[in-house]
């Protein structure tokens, strides 16, 4: 292979292009949004108009196999970061205090991260790829359609025609547009076969507001970043220069908690969970932002065990993209297009073998996690809406929620259940590797039986509702 054209420049697009470019590719990088990049982290966040990624002004955290990804493939942006101001994050103090073997272990370090506002993480990446010699980016240009060649087996994708009608080349596309990516389409009116897809909208919705500190840097963590309060959640996380984000999510169909998108009950809900409320002493850089109506969404090429095309790769969201509630979709775009370098060397001129090389790449370690990200989804939101409603979500004994169940039963009680229950936040190991360790779940299942529920850290359901009335909203 030596031409690549890479479609999008967002975190996936742009982190495929460098590692491409430098496995001595000629790689060109296609952008529809026009704006360059900003030239400090402070403009990223003020000014850069990025329609083409409606995230880009919500909570984003890296977490360490990010971090780690970086470290191994693209150790100068990761030094990047922490010059722009990313912050360098360590989850691990957080274990409860409960736990009394404090003792540090070998490989505690993987649990490391360095984390930044996402326009900020966009703008050090984009400022590698405008330094990288050799590696072209063309701002301002939309794809609208793939060029194939049909012949008699499978078609192959030759190159992409722009909105302007111009024609680009390439022994390999890589569509890194995006949830939005209309790929499956092109795909179909060029003359391929249907993708494979699997969708489905697992009903949350997002309320996120960013803060800087006002004097004496980030508040102190009471709680982990991620916890579920009854009928909500609340993620707290950690970003550059004194930043930080706060989100409550909850049911995208619970209606009197829509009033969270105003301030003033926002404010007022965050203010009544008291391992939370510290999370407000700052200043407010943002509105309350809400996103709702995200999509869970996996798809292949490969269907019935042969491509619908070659030629062409689909790189990061375009693949597969999931509720935000755990994540992960940076970590797991940067471990794609890590992999995607790999295979790119190792299978450079047969399209077939490239094509088959790749899925079973991405079948064997990109896709658990996903199968894993929504099963916990839909579990968080079955386990809401059973509570809306006054009932109690009893997960099947056995399954993946209940096996969770026990872990986090556990963890408040032995560091190895916090840290089996840490990697998995991390991303990485997936929770069926944990489960699959028979002797280990022995032990959590004891401790799991001599465990007391904790204590609601907020308002229980009623006083949600009453809170959230008494509330004024902002003018
Ligand atoms: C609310 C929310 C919160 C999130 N929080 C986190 C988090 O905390 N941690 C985390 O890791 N992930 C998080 N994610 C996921 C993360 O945002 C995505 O996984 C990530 O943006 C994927 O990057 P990407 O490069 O694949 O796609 P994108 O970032 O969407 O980039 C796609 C690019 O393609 C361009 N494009 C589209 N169509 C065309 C075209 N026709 N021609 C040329 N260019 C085109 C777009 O303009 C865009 O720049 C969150 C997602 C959401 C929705």
């Amino acid at each position: 292979m030596s031409k690549i054209v890479v479609m999008g420049a967002g975190v996936c697009g742009l982190a495929a292009g460098l590692l491409l470019c430098r496995g001595g590719h000629e790689v060109t990088v296609l952008e529809r949004d026009p704006d360059p990049v900003p030239s400090s982290p402070e403009e990223a966040w003020e000014r850069w108009s990025r329609d083409g990624v409606s995230q880009f002004r919500l909570a984003h955290y890296l977490t360490p196999r990010g971090r780690i990804v970086l470290e191994e493939a693209l150790p100068d942006v990761l030094a990047g970061l922490e010059a722009a101001g990313g912050i360098a994050f360590d989850p691990l103090p957080l274990m409860p205090p409960s736990i009394t073997d404090r003792t540090p272990r070998d490989g505690d370090d993987r649990f490391r991260t360095v984390t930044a506002r996402r326009p900020v993480f966009e703008q050090v990446l984009g400022r590698a790829v405008d330094a990288e010699p050799g590696l072209e980016i063309r701002r301002g240009v939309s794809v609208a359609e793939l060029v194939l060649r049909a012949g008699n087996g499978t078609p192959h994708v030759t190159g992409v025609r722009t909105e302007s009608g111009e024609q680009l080349d390439a022994d390999l596309i890589v569509d890194a547009m995006g949830r939005r990516s209309q790929l499956p389409r092109w795909l179909e009116a060029a003359g391929a076969k249907p993708v494979h897809e699997e969708a489905e909208d697992s009903g949350f919705i997002y309320y996120s507001r960013f803060f800087r500190a006002a004097s004496a840097g980030m508040p102190e963590y009471r709680a982990p970043l991620l916890m579920p309060i009854g009928t909500f959640s609340l993620l707290t996380l950690p970003s550059d220069n004194d930043t930080w984000s706060v989100t409550v999510y909850t049911s995208a169909g619970d209606r009197p908690l829509k009033r969270l998108r105003d301030p003033g009950p926002w404010t007022a809900l965050v203010r009544a969970c008291p391992l939370h409320a510290q999370w407000l002493e700052g200043e407010p850089i943002s509105e309350v932002i809400a996103m709702g109506g995200i999509l869970d969404r996996y798809r292949r090429l490969t269907v019935d065990g042969k491509p619908v095309a070659t030629g062409v790769v689909l790189l990061g969201d375009s693949w597969t993209c999931t509720n935000p509630s755990l994540g992960r979709g940076m970590t797991l775009g940067l471990l794609h297009a890590q992999r995607l370098a790999e295979v790119v060397r190792a299978h450079p001129d047969d399209p077939d073998d490239f094509a088959e090389a790749w899925d079973a790449v991405t079948e064997a370690e990109l896709t658990p996690w996903y199968r894993e990200t929504v099963e916990e989804d839909r579990a968080r939101i079955h386990q809401i809406e059973a509570l809306r409603h006054g009932l109690e979500a009893a997960p099947e004994p056995g399954s993946m929620p209940w096996l969770q169940g026990a872990l986090l039963a556990a963890v408040p009680q032995d560091p190895d259940a916090f840290r089996a229950f840490l990697a998995n936040r991390c991303c990485l190991s997936l929770n069926r590797e944990v489960f699959e360790d028979t002797s280990f779940m022995q032990r959590i299942f004891e401790l799991a039986r001599g465990s007391e529920r904790p204590p609601l850290a907020g308002p229980d359901r009623d006083q949600l509702l009453a809170l959230l009335d008494a509330a004024p909203a902002s003018a």
